[in-house]
């Protein structure tokens, strides 16, 4: 047990590894064949108390620290990585969002549909603006009494099984003037104009679907947007702080993974004999187990480190970015290597490793590239801003000039 836990955070994380192991780790292969989303882990989370447990006390929720969620999400990730990441969505990103910045209608409706099962989606990503976000083209036109949004986002996590979205466009005033970037809030099913065009076809985490969404004359009254205190103009970076606790699920759901596929490559060692002898007596396989363990040992202390560091709000976003690269790179590494400890074996759909293979790939992509999310730590390291864009540098020189 990890030397950062307090003994109630141990106690919660043993309860997570108990239902993961009694009942979602025998449903993970299902998952990933039929591709269904596993409404039965909502039920099963209900009931143990692991959806929305960061959710104030005051909503319905627990109150719980990113830490708590973290040793949950851990758990189920061995498991099933869908598991794990249905823990961080219905804990973490768009819900915390809205209960830090919300409104009291907005926080008491997140927090009623994520307590009774829903997994809100976060509609970013487009697919002219990824790692460039502030390049989205949606928009929300006020005209009237009204919000009308128009634009398309892809990879929306849920698109099709989650009802309440989140959804970032650019908005601008009657007259046509831009204002910033705000997230509005609108219900599937309940919304016109929010429709979900397609399905991809992804490589890994199938339980899930990632789906492309349209947004066509979609009209929202003001009290869908979430106003952060800054406002319009800086509200984004504010609503983006939310993101940083998503980031930290999204590297525990790696951490977990890779967890899962050591543990088995390592009882997996003690049973395969060859050559007269159980292959953990090769020093080239015990060499091999000590470097995945080291790597994990690490991977866990960034994840857990980050966590603690938004005790007071959100996770800092330097040890978030720093957490999530490292945990990301290093489980693609250790599944690898579990999957290759297991010869043959280890390449059939028989055994769980090559479905840990293509989920764990995802994670260095998803909620922020490994290679932006370097810009995010060398910014925070060098305290000041990295412009991207070809004219960055001398915008910000022109503006520091003024
Ligand atoms: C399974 C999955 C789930 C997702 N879920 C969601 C979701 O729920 N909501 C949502 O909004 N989005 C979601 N995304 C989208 C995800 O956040 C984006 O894919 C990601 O931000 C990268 O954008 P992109 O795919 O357009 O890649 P691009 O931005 O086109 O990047 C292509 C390559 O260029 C590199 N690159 C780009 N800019 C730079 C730079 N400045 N410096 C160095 N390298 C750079 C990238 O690192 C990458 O290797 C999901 C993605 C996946 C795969």
């Amino acid at each position: 047990m990890s030397a950062f836990l307090a003994p109630e955070q141990a106690a919660l994380k043993a309860k997570a590894r108990e239902v993961a192991q009694d009942t979602v780790r025998a449903r993970a292969a299902e998952v990933d064949r039929t591709e269904e989303y596993p409404w039965d882990h909502l039920e099963t989370f209900k009931d143990a108390g692991f959806l929305g447990m960061t959710i104030p006390e005051a909503y319905g929720g627990q109150s719980k620290t990113w830490l708590d969620a973290v040793v949950v999400i851990e758990e189920m990730a061995k498991c099933c990585s869908i598991a794990g990441r249905i823990a961080v969505e219905t804990n973490m990103g768009a819900v915390s969002a809205i209960m830090a910045y919300g409104s009291e209608e907005q926080k008491k409706m997140a927090a009623d549909m994520v307590l009774a099962g829903d997994k809100p989606a976060i509609c970013i990503t487009e697919p002219e603006a990824g790692s460039d976000a502030s390049g989205m083209t949606t928009r929300a036109d006020k005209r009237g009494n009204q919000y009308v949004l128009n634009g398309k986002k892809h990879w929306i996590t849920g698109g099709g099984v989650s009802r309440l979205h989140l959804i970032f466009a650019k908005v601008f005033d009657e007259q046509g003037n831009f204002e910033g970037v705000g997230g509005f809030l609108a219900i599937r099913d309940e919304t016109e104009g929010l429709e979900i065009v397609k399905r991809e076809p992804t490589m890994g985490l199938r339980g899930i679907p990632e789906a492309e969404i349209e947004f066509n004359d979609m009209q929202l009254p003001p009290s869908a947007l979430v106003m952060p205190p800054r406002g319009l103009k800086k509200g984004f970076a504010d609503l983006m702080t939310a993101y940083n606790s998503q980031r930290v699920g999204a590297g525990t759901v790696a951490l977990g993974i890779m967890e899962g596929a050591y543990e088995l490559a390592k009882d997996w060692t003690e049973e395969r004999e060859q050559f007269g002898r159980p292959i953990n007596e090769f020093q080239g396989v015990q060499w091999n187990l000590a470097d995945m363990s080291i790597r994990i040992a690490a991977a866990q202390a960034l994840i857990y480190k980050a966590a603690e560091s938004g005790r007071d709000g959100f996770p800092d976003m330097v040890m978030a970015a720093q957490a999530k690269i490292y945990t990301s790179e290093n489980a693609i590494q250790v599944v690898n290597e579990a999957l290759q400890l297991f010869g043959a074996r280890g390449y059939s759909r028989n055994l769980p490793l090559e479905r840990m293979a293509r989920d764990v790939r995802m994670f260095t992509i998803g909620g922020g590239t490994a290679e932006v999310l370097r810009n995010v730590v060398a910014s925070g390291l060098l305290q000041k801003k990295l412009p991207q864009t070809r004219d960055g540098y001398s915008k910000l020189a022109a503006r520091a000039a003024e």
